[in-house]
């Protein structure tokens, strides 16, 4: 017998892969209304800053920089930045990534990073993602001072930043602390809550939500967005709260490039994962997960309703698909079994080169028909 594999279960149960879809977009909705909320804060630090900066280093107001890269502000070595490895370091490599002892000629990049520094929650900010050469002209750089410190090099503005990445604005800014009514400098605070619902649906082992699990996801980004000093700080309302309602009950019609971008995005995880999985087995199943995410999205262009489609629509064609699904894997299995029998029936005369020909042959139906049930 071939080692088992863990399989994601083809035919998923079709409400907790329902659910699932629900979740996702639940998620995305948050993100989109927590996103311009986030986007004016961090403007308004920036702004702030440099307007500070200018005024007690007598500097002509709106003076900015765009000398310093991120290396030349940090001191060598830094603990998990760089470290010096016989005498060389690969992050401070060159004459012009070298850290400037007299900070920057124009006396703002240090002074800004100072600041930075201050307004984090945990005193570490995300060096490693950001361009401090940007720093004075796009706000998104700074704000990627707050993101976790890996995977985010290449993002340059919020839209492009998931989740994840913005809830961490949110919670390492300390800026969020004095207008979020939630205390966020506690541990499991609503957007602490809300950070874990989104890195859970994201890496959801099998694509399926259970409903009660499904029911507390809702009830804690609903926290988020009901916040009363979120409120407060939300000057353009998107209506999330009562897209999430409706999507809770199933009412809700959807652009269909919104379920396409939002099952690309978890796409895109899980080819990074297949992509950094070393265990064989686990990285069929994230293949499997990304077919059944590529074949959903191939009926959702098939759903003919031009631009919108409603849940009940999406849910009924999710169904149709696995119905279909069920429907090939039975027949492979039964014409599996004929073959083996077929097979299995021809006499051996003990000759042993017919025996070891037949297993081989078996096990060649048997490799066949699991490649068939990954395909579909
Ligand atoms: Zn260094
Ligand atoms: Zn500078």
């Amino acid at each position: 017998m071939a080692a088992a594999v863990p399989t994601v279960s083809v035919p998923l149960s079709n409400s907790k892969f329902f659910n699932w879809i629900k979740a996702a977009l639940a998620v995305f909705y948050t993100k989109e209304e927590i996103e311009p909320v986030v986007i004016d804060e961090v403007k308004y630090f920036q702004q702030n800053c440099l307007h500070t900066i200018s005024s007690s280093n007598s500097l002509p107001a709106g003076s900015t920089c765009s000398k310093c890269c991120t290396e030349n502000l940090i001191v060598c070595p830094t603990n998990r930045i760089c470290n010096v490895n016989r005498g060389k370091c690969y992050y401070h490599k060159n004459v012009a990534t070298q850290f400037r002892p007299s900070g920057c000629p124009n006396k703002i990049c240090h002074n800004l990073k100072s600041e930075i520094e201050k307004a984090h929650r945990y005193h570490g900010p995300s060096y490693k993602n950001t361009d401090a050469t940007k720093w004075c002209s796009n706000a998104w750089e700074i704000a990627k001072c707050y993101l976790p410190p890996d995977g985010y090099k290449d993002v340059s503005n919020a839209s492009e930043t998931n989740f994840n990445g913005i809830i961490s604005v949110i919670i390492n800014h300390k800026g969020f602390e004095a207008k979020i009514k939630d205390d966020l400098s506690k541990k499991n605070n609503i957007f602490d809550k809300g950070r874990d619902v989104g890195k859970t649906v994201r890496h959801s082992p099998n694509l399926e939500v259970e409903d009660t699990d499904l029911t507390q996801y809702f009830t804690i980004l609903n926290n988020i967005l009901t916040d009363p000093g979120f409120v407060a700080m939300n000057k353009s309302p998107n209506n999330a709260i009562q897209k999430l309602a409706k999507l809770q009950s199933d009412d809700l019609i959807i652009g269909k490039d919104v379920v396409r971008k939002v099952l690309d995005d978890v796409g895109k995880t899980i080819q990074e994962q297949i992509r950094n999985e070393m265990d064989v087995y686990k990285q069929k199943t994230e293949e499997r997960k990304l077919e059944l995410i590529n074949s959903v999205n191939l009926k959702i262009k098939d759903i003919e309703e031009k631009g919108n489609v409603s849940l009940a629509k999406l849910k009924s064609s999710i169904d149709a698909f696995e119905t279909k699904v069920t429907e090939s894997i039975q027949e492979i299995d039964s014409r599996t079994r004929k073959g083996i029998e077929t097979i299995e029936s021809v006499t051996n005369d003990g000759v042993q080169n017919v025996k070891e020909e037949k297993e081989n042959a078996i096990k060649e139906i048997q490799k066949a028909a699991e490649k068939c049930k990954t395909i579909l």
